[in-house]
């Protein structure tokens, strides 16, 4: 029995798309069709209570979204502001609502990081730090913190269940060796596609193929792209990309915000 949901809070790279400043066609498909709207990367997983994976600057419309009363749990991956710039949503949580400091899982260089930007409301943050490899139970879920290849102190999560293993590492390059041999044959990847094609920054991010490519050699059951772009380095519509994708059956699909699954 299948006891926790995971949801895809947010599914685009950095300026999200339409970009405000973006003319380009995957922009004007976006401004034309919700469905291919994007927002920054975020994660939820729900079951008896909520935990939150990252808090980006769309977080409000979020939890809207969703219907989210309460966040009982959050994880950070790492500290750039299109994963940490929706925090102060949570301040008005806890004053108005829990009146209780919010329990709070992050690397000890995330954590300095988000001390240091938002240093006025740490007292609403209870927080813990996690080391490589460290394991924290939430709500009956373990999530191994692995090291991954973006900027310092940033975390994938390996998020097991009883019945499902997922990985979910918004921002990556190729992954380090220690950490590919954890996931070898996991159920779910949702992983780090932030490039179509020619991937600008491969020491952080992977591209649509590289992703895919890496995680066929994982062997992973199904593959989720998030952290798309769509128009960093060349454009490409959420038609193009679900036409290319049509070769893998099904088993690799272009997350989407909002899209959520049992795990
Ligand atoms: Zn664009
Ligand atoms: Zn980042
Ligand atoms: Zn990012």
């Amino acid at each position: 029995m299948r006891t926790h949901t995971f949801t895809f809070m947010g599914t685009g790279a950095g300026c999200g798309v339409p970009a405000f400043f973006c003319d380009c066609p995957a922009c004007e498909e976006a401004r034309a069709h919700p469905a291919a709207r994007r927002g920054d990367c975020g994660a939820m997983v729900t079951g008896s209570s909520r935990t939150l994976i990252d808090t980006p600057p769309d977080l409000r419309g979020y939890l809207g979204r969703e219907g989210v009363r309460a966040v009982d749990d959050l994880l950070f991956t790492h500290w750039h502001y299109d994963h940490v710039g929706g925090l102060g949503e949570l301040e008005y949580m806890v004053q108005l609502l829990t009146k209780r400091s919010l329990p709070t899982y992050a690397s000890p260089y995330t954590l300095a990081s988000i001390g240091r930007e938002f240093e006025y409301m740490m007292y609403c943050l209870d927080a813990t730090e996690v080391q490589e490899f460290e394991t924290v139970v939430l709500d009956g879920v373990r999530y191994t913190a692995l090291p991954v290849t973006h900027a310092p102190g940033t975390y994938g999560y390996l998020i097991e269940t009883d019945d499902t293993s997922l990985f979910y590492a918004s921002d990556t390059g190729a992954l380090p060796p220690a950490t590919a041999e954890r996931l070898q044959g996991v159920d779910i990847l949702a992983m780090d596609a932030t490039y179509w094609k020619r991937n600008e920054y491969p020491q952080s991010h992977h591209s649509v193929q590289e992703c895919i490519e890496e995680g066929l050699a994982l062997d992973a059951g199904k593959i989720y792209l998030t952290h798309l772009c769509m128009h960093y380095a060349e454009p490409v519509t959420l038609a193009q990309l679900n036409d290319y994708l049509q070769q893998y059956g099904g088993r690799v699909e272009a997350a989407a915000d909002g899209l959520s699954f049992p795990i």
